[in-house]
């Protein structure tokens, strides 16, 4: 009996990707379908993410024209990383394995096959890796690898150039389900899971349409969120930063009290604007630091819901334990 495979979709504002994209993804479900790889079954679960434009129109199309083609809608935007998590929970007890990819065409669907491979010979998690970041310009692929190494020294545990095209198997959805948090980031989450996991190597292009709604602020607050969210060594360099900074102190105040002994004493104006400066600074960026845990943590105890499905282009029969 072969795996039922859904492939999950995330997409906002997608209309001028999405008719490009769609019937790719289709051709590569059915040839998947045809090696016997996967189940006849197997379907293509877009998400629309609250988008703006006619992208639910075009997936509502879509599921009419082929069977194959599933949508999910978002009540409204929440971002990526909600994106693809509403769609995996609402795949997990459908289906027996997910692939998650973006729509835009940019990473290459061929590698979905060595992805089944992997699956079929035992592996629960595959992580789509790229191999060369030649297709992106010189800003993005310094800002992302910077990103990285920042992650693995912080503590974060992350799949070097690793983004979110994966295959998971439902079995290891099942036990993803109860990481309730809300602060997301999947690439760092799923490894905390466990259970074998493989990587697949595969070239990155260019968009094949649309625009990358991924500018340098969103970059910045998932790379905050990356660190944040997996590991609190940020707090213990803060810590550790304090304790440094008050042993100088230490000496600093016996070194002042021995001149002043010795009658050495000058107006020391300038001395005292620096120090005041620095630790105030230093003070404030701590003190901003722990606050934005405070803030995760308000966040979470709140356990507000993750995503909100609005509408189905299908019936669903069975669910909704989420
Ligand atoms: N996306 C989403 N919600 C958002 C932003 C993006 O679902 O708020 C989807 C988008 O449609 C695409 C994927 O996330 O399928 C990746 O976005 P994009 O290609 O803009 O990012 P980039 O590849 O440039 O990092
Ligand atoms: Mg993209």
């Amino acid at each position: 009996m072969q795996p039922r495979l859904i492939i999950v979709i995330p997409c906002y504002n997608e209309q001028e990707v999405l008719p490009v994209t769609a019937p790719m993804f289709l051709n590569k479900l059915e040839s998947l379908i045809a090696a016997e790889k996967i189940s006849p079954d197997s379907r293509i679960m877009f998400v629309n993410d609250g988008s703006k434009d006619d992208t639910w129109e075009i997936i509502s199309r879509l599921a009419e024209q082929d069977e194959h083609y599933i949508g999910i809608c978002q009540s409204r935007n929440r971002g990526h990383q909600n994106a693809v998590l509403a769609g995996l929970m609402e795949a997990k007890d459908i289906c027996d394995i997910t692939i998650s990819i973006d729509c835009d065409g940019q990473d290459d669907i061929n590698a979905m096959d060595k992805m089944v491979d992997e699956y079929l010979g035992g592996c629960e998690i595959v992580y789509g890796v790229r191999s060369s970041r030649k297709t992106d310009s010189f800003f993005k692929r310094t800002t992302a690898q910077g990103f990285y190494k920042l992650l693995n020294a912080m503590g974060a545990e992350v799949v070097y150039n690793h983004a979110d095209y994966r295959l998971v198997s439902s079995r290891v959805l099942k036990e993803f389900a109860n990481y309730k948090e809300v602060n997301l980031f999947l690439r760092g989450m799923f490894p905390l899971v466990g259970f074998k996991s493989t990587s697949v190597y595969y070239e990155r292009s260019e968009r094949l349409a649309g625009k990358s709604h991924y500018p340098l602020s969103k970059m910045l607050s998932l790379a905050f969120d990356g660190i944040t969210s997996l590991s609190i060594k940020p707090i213990k360099l803060i810590f550790g930063l304090g304790m440094v900074i008050a042993t100088i102190s230490f000496v600093g105040v016996i070194w002042a009290i021995v001149e002043a002994l010795l009658g050495n004493t000058a107006s020391g104006w300038a001395s005292t604007i620096c120090i005041i400066c620095f630790l105030s600074g230093i003070q404030l960026i701590s003190i901003g630091v722990i606050g934005q845990y405070i803030g995760k943590i308000y966040m979470e105890v709140k356990q507000r819901p993750r995503y909100i499905i609005s509408e189905r282009t299908y019936d669903r029969r069975e669910r909704d334990n989420e």
